[in-house]
């Protein structure tokens, strides 16, 4: 750079400023290309470190998480930002549910015999704790399937009472891959029938599967339905022990005790305080799904699921971002900087955080979301804006010179974490490269980036915020139709149009957010309900509401039950 300055001696004046102002222009150019060969190796850096075999794929509440988060302490703490966490550390913690363990004492008895826990017997996560005693039917697979001609249970209602029942598990069509029966085999469809004839408490049993096999394959999705009952599962190292044709009355007994595991969740704050009125939010999730055990749509053995582009990508422009705003430019604003945990277990984290702001909800002029934007198709070279919608002030973006194609949606509700803050009726945007084959894959590699995209996603942030800058006012919230294709869950034709709190840890599903002119705002149901029962399911948790939801359509009504400020109410809704 210095060459360039060096000027000959024999320029007048007027020719010396055109020269300079040349010059200076030279420079200039310089100085961007420069910066930008100085952003693609930061954020190859970043990339580089967070989607490393070595984070494990940075589960919420691992070891893998710690790695990243004190990464990105690191360089928050290098570029000067302020911690914004709790009691001065960039650290918010979280608390969350993450599935069961076993409690103290858990015992099983067959007639005289006592089964070894784990060894012959397991509790799985479906079960609810409690003891129970008694005589125990065998109701064979458990099934009742009026159109397949089959029905265990043509037993008088009578004898089923109060029982233990003894169901096997699987169905009578096992080699048949696509075996009309499989609807009416899992164990949950089975659980909840039987406690609807009369069980006091389930023991299933496989008469092909070990225990160590069975476990393995029921322990693998923790995030499940808490039954009502104890249930209990047994395999070949046991059955005999209890499945003796002798026909006197047979009889069991047993305690089982189990505990929710309780786990820490971490979102990283720093904050620049430019002494302004309002702050405006840049954030995405640093999580990862670890080794995949819930979440990824690979198959095949566990492994490490780096998420490169999801969503090391977004954490790495966060911190260069961070960097840029710390100099001297744009000062109207303070600007608070989050990574986010627990994002792909429910946009925990984000959820966590505007329930516990660290800066004033009324004071945040906007949220920008960035989740996976490292990978900007090079032939398209274009990214998805959703949340334009949410103010007028977006209009903007059709002003802002850009190499990138904008691809813009209205909604801004969405499956990341800028819904959490949209419902909070803050204007956010949120940044998207597109979707891709490794989505969710252990392939999604850092090999993979394209890092020219995010260069480009940057340099238009850094244009929206210059003209954010102008003024020092919150820009304007609107609310948005939402698109079709964010529906609660494209499984059911049918939804009560509202946003579950996925934080909720007591029995239903709490509500979050009503959406405006949907089934449950036309029905009066309002933000903080928690459904219990909807037609003739009760619902104990998403998992159960979602149940619910799939047995009505378009057109039909039926009763919900909720409670609001302790009290039951119930409502009529119609689906359309
Ligand atoms: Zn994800």
């Amino acid at each position: 750079m210095s060459d360039i300055l060096h000027l000959p001696k024999f320029i007048n004046t007027n020719c010396f400023c055109k020269i300079s102002l040349i010059l200076l222009m030279i420079n200039g150019v310089f100085c961007q290309v420069f910066a930008q060969i100085q952003s693609k190796d930061n954020l190859k850096k970043h990339i580089l470190y967070l989607a490393d075999d070595k984070l494990e794929g940075r589960e919420t509440g691992t070891k893998g998480e710690q790695l990243a988060y004190e990464y990105i302490i690191d360089q928050f703490e290098a570029i000067g930002l302020a911690p914004k966490g709790d009691s001065d550390t960039y650290l918010q913690k979280f608390e969350f549910t993450d599935g069961t363990v076993l409690g103290a004492e858990n015992t099983l008895k067959f007639n005289d015999y006592s089964l070894k826990i784990n060894e012959e017997y397991f509790v799985p996560p479906i079960s609810n704790s409690g003891s129970f005693d008694g005589e125990v039917i065998n109701v064979g697979y458990g099934i009742e399937a009026e159109n397949l001609n089959h029905n265990d249970y043509n037993i008088k209602s009578k004898k089923l009472e109060n029982k233990i029942f003894i169901i096997e598990n699987g169905h009578p069509d096992m080699d048949n891959p696509h075996s009309d029966f499989i609807e009416f085999a899992s164990i949950d469809t089975k659980v909840d029938l039987a406690i609807k004839k009369g069980a006091k408490s389930v023991i299933i049993f496989d008469e092909k599967q070990a225990i160590s096999g069975l476990m393995e394959q029921y322990h693998k999705n923790s995030r499940v339905t808490t039954k009502s009952v104890p249930v209990l599962f047994c395999g070949t190292n046991s059955i005999d022990k209890f499945l003796s044709s002798d026909s006197k009355k047979q009889l069991a007994a047993g305690v089982v005790n189990i505990d929710k595991q309780r786990k820490i969740g971490n979102n990283v704050v720093g904050f620049i305080d430019n002494l302004a009125k309002n702050t405006i939010i840049i954030g995405g999730h640093y999580d990862h799904l670890g080794y995949g055990h819930r979440g990824s749509l690979h198959n095949g053995k566990p492994e490490i699921h780096n998420g490169a582009d999801d969503n090391a990508s977004g954490i790495a422009l966060i911190i260069e971002l961070a960097r840029k705003l710390k100099g001297d430019k744009y000062k109207n604003h303070n600007y608070e900087f989050i990574c986010f945990s627990g994002e792909e277990l429910g946009l925990y984290g984000s959820n966590y955080y505007v329930k516990h702001p660290t800066v004033d909800l009324d004071k945040i002029s906007y949220m920008i979301n960035f989740d996976m934007i490292g990978r900007v198709d090079t032939s398209k070279n274009s990214v998805v804006i959703s949340g334009t919608g949410t103010s007028p002030f977006w209009q903007q973006l059709d002003n802002i010179e850009t190499d990138l194609t904008l691809l813009k949606k209205e909604s801004g509700v969405g499956p990341s974490d800028h819904t959490s803050f949209y419902l909070k009726n803050i204007p956010v945007l949120h940044f998207f490269s597109g979707a891709h084959a490794d989505y969710h894959k252990p392939s999604d590699d850092e090999e993979k980036i394209n890092y020219n995209g995010i260069v480009s996603i940057e340099n238009l942030l850094l244009s929206l915020i210059e003209e954010s800058n102008k003024t020092q006012s919150k820009i304007v919230f609107t609310e948005t139709k939402e698109d079709k294709s964010n529906e609660e869950t494209p499984r059911f034709s049918v939804g009560l149009g509202v946003i579950p709190d996925y934080l909720f840890d007591g029995v239903g599903m709490r509500i979050e957010g009503v959406r405006p002119e949907k089934t449950a705002s036309k029905a009066g149901i309002k933000d903080g309900d928690i459904v219990i029962k909807m037609g003739d399911v009760e619902v104990v948790d998403m998992m159960t509401y979602m149940k619910a939801l799939s047995k009505f359509k378009k057109g039909d009504s039926t009763k919900v039950l909720i409670i609001r400020k302790e009290e039951k109410i119930e409502k009529q809704v119609t689906f359309f």
